[in-house]
């Protein structure tokens, strides 16, 4: 998926899973579940500490039947 650091280009990247909501947090990915919601899979760069965010790949259909997502119009 991703190979390098989009800032860098460096290859050193770290990786991690977590949650899109905890008991009193936000909840970043609404609409996805209270009781498994969508998770991210964070990848930072060891080199500059840019943070790739992406929700994990086994979650993404649960954040495309989401009715608080629709599509970016641009204008
Ligand atoms: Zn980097």
């Amino acid at each position: 998926m991703i190979k390098e650091c989009q800032a860098c280009g460096q290859n050193n990247l770290l990786e991690a899973e977590t949650s899109s909501r905890g008991g009193y947090g936000p909840d970043l990915l609404p609409g996805t579940g209270s009781f498994r919601p969508a998770r991210f899979r964070v990848v930072v760069c060891a080199m500059c500490g840019f943070v790739h965010w992406f929700v994990k790949e086994e979650d993404l259909d649960k954040v495309r039947n989401s009715r608080h997502f629709r599509p970016v119009r641009n204008q």
